[in-house]
């Protein structure tokens, strides 16, 4: 059986009708990739072909209109073989011809939109929905990423860093849009412990065993009472996780000091260093929509740094190893 675009119902999409002839042909056949220019670059295959991409940055959050789709596609159509999103949330135009190029950038800035983040510059932020379609947020990512990425915009469209940045936001400890794999991480964090309603829990019927299951450091005791079996949290013990919260929404809520931490030096992988999870380096700092300035102060600091006294080809990761983790934090203080 097949649907409509006579594709086999029940199996995966194939990934190659998105994939024009001139690339498939060349499939395992790339010799070379050069950066042209911040968010520009060149891959060269070994019969000469060149296929140029350009990199443009979209905005925080990961949700695209119509109206920006079809500004894409008419960019893929009129200027490349093809798009590309990138791991990050961004978007490539993959396959623009030289000739073409110019006209594509200028065309890319008049509709508000930024070529960059490639190589040794800012890349493009990655961060969740957070409130705008989360029950669980903290902190609002992706006004933060918006406002981290407008103080740093310059950093987009230079190659000057002593090596790539990426910053990622997560509206909670969840973190569906990274952070502890980036090299700056913004994580949504609640200081004081969840909130558990024993009438409302009671009332739910969810099997309490099966909620405690669910604390991976064994800090929901079991309370017995009354009218049934509800929870209590070790506040000493809980990570601040929201698992609990997952499992039984109808009774427990989060805390209500709410703020930001920054992680640092984590790493995704790569062919220059193996992956690497960040350490948080401040663990509270409020973040109340819209009023950011602390946050970013402190991400311009650490920035700063990195950029004074990185060598070439340092991560932050990198970096802060080099001059010592206690070393950088009483620099902080
Ligand atoms: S990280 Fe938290 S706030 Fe963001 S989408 Fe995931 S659960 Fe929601
Ligand atoms: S937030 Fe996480 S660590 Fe804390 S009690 Fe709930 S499940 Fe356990």
């Amino acid at each position: 059986m097949t649907n409509a675009l006579g594709i086999p119902a029940g199996i995966m999409p194939d990934y190659r009708r998105e994939i024009p002839g001139p690339l498939l042909e060349r499939t395992g056949k790339w010799v070379e990739h050069r950066h042209m220019q911040p968010g520009v670059f060149r891959h060269l295959a070994d019969d000469g072909f060149e296929c140029i991409s350009v990199r443009l940055l979209l905005p925080p959050g990961g949700f695209l209109s119509s109206n920006t789709l079809r500004l894409l596609a008419r960019w893929i159509r009129e200027y490349a073989l093809t798009g590309r999103r990138t791991s990050r949330q961004g978007f490539e135009l993959v396959g623009v011809p030289p000739s073409r190029l110019a006209e594509l950038l200028d065309e890319v800035a008049a509709h508000g939109l930024a070529v960059g983040g490639t190589a040794n510059s800012l890349h493009q932020p990655k961060c969740c929905n957070g409130f705008i379609h989360c029950q669980n947020a903290v902190i609002d990512a992706p006004s933060i990423l918006k406002m981290v990425m407008d103080r740093l915009f310059d950093g987009v469209q230079h190659h000057n860093y002593p090596a790539g940045l990426k910053i990622s936001a997560a509206g909670c400890p969840n973190q569906c849009g990274g952070g502890i794999e980036a090299d700056i991480g913004i994580l949504g964090v609640f200081l004081d412990g969840p909130r558990v309603s024993d009438e409302r829990l009671i009332r739910s019927g969810i099997n309490v065993e099966y909620l405690r299951s669910h604390c991976p450091v064994g800090a929901l005791h079991r309370r017995e009472l009354p009218d049934g079996v509800s929870v209590q949290v070790d506040l000493d013990l809980c990570v601040r996780c929201t698992s609990c919260l997952l499992t039984a929404p109808e009774a427990i809520e989060m805390g209500v000091i709410r703020g930001a931490a920054i992680a640092v030096g984590g790493r995704g992988g790569g062919i220059k260093g193996t992956p690497r999870l960040a350490r948080v380096l401040h663990h509270y700092i409020p973040a109340i929509p819209l009023n950011y300035d602390d946050l970013i102060g402190k991400i311009e600091f650490l920035v700063d740094r990195w950029c004074a006294r990185a060598v070439p080809g340092e991560r932050i990761g990198d970096f802060l190893d080099r001059i010592g983790w206690d070393y950088f934090r009483q620099e902080l203080e």
